[in-house]
């Protein structure tokens, strides 16, 4: 794909606001434009997440989602075309994403569901891993990738008002895994409102930017739970689980 490129004037002050930030000086910047993130679904939660990482000045986004815009993704998925309805919806997102980003940020779209091998060869590469699928399957195969790397996994997900985000410090905090071990039964045809899945992508947003430019607080191994309806947050922490094989891998790998 071509790209205009903008004046120097213009390219230079994409991030000064941003940059006023008292957690975000120009070294958290130059981290977070030189950083890879992995992430899996660009949906009604992944799809504003990926968003906020390509307008902050992310350096390279990879992403994986499966299957072909329906209609009714439209009132939920905000990178995918309206026109493009029956289409593949990684490379469309994908597409988004490189027009808000420009010239500096590098995408790799995938039009199906990511498999271990990938995973595991692009977190040899990627900074952080973002878990935003409706599956359990999918969040804890992104975790377990991320930890065996020993790179941060944020999850998050959603269903109905209530939303949680849990940042995980490999080998250090608690995990998915450590909470969920197996993939519990789930209902694919789940209710959801956008401004509710946009929120709580954007707060993962939020904690992935934080933690690629190395500030804080990050609520490690939080599971941080917001009610939508009742406007409550509630912070509980996980505990390792002693038996967890994806944080035995993480140990492994700091060693
Ligand atoms: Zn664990």
């Amino acid at each position: 794909m071509l790209h205009v490129a903008p004046s120097p004037a213009v390219a230079g002050n994409r991030h000064r606001r941003q940059m006023l930030l008292p957690w975000l000086d120009a070294e958290g910047q130059r981290r977070i434009r030189e950083s890879t993130v992995l992430i899996s679904r660009v949906g009604g939660l992944g799809g504003p997440l990926a968003q906020s990482l390509a307008v902050a000045g992310v350096g390279r986004i990879v992403l994986f989602h499966e299957g072909a815009l329906l209609d009714e993704d439209l009132h939920r998925m905000v990178l995918m075309h309206p026109e493009r309805v029956g289409e593949p919806r990684g490379s469309q997102a994908a597409e988004t994403l490189r027009r808000l980003g420009g010239p500096h940020l590098e995408v790799h779209g995938f039009d199906h569901r990511i498999t271990e091998d990938e995973a595991t060869r692009w977190m040899r590469e990627a900074d952080i891993a973002v878990g935003a699928a409706p599956t359990y399957e999918e969040r804890l195969l992104l975790n377990d990738a991320a930890l065996a790397a020993g790179k941060p996994f944020v999850d998050a997900a959603m269903y109905d008002d209530e939303t949680h985000v849990l940042c995980v410090d490999a080998g250090k905090s608690g995990c998915l895994r450590c909470l969920v071990p197996e993939p519990p039964p789930w209902r694919a045809d789940f209710p959801v409102l956008a401004a509710v899945s946009a929120m709580v992508g954007n707060l993962a947003a939020s904690l992935a930017l934080r933690i690629l430019a190395g500030a804080g607080p990050i609520p490690w191994g939080e599971l941080v739970h917001f009610d939508a309806a009742r406007i409550e947050l509630t912070r509980v922490r996980v505990p390792r689980s002693a038996g967890c094989p994806a944080c035995a891998a993480a140990e492994r790998t700091s060693r």
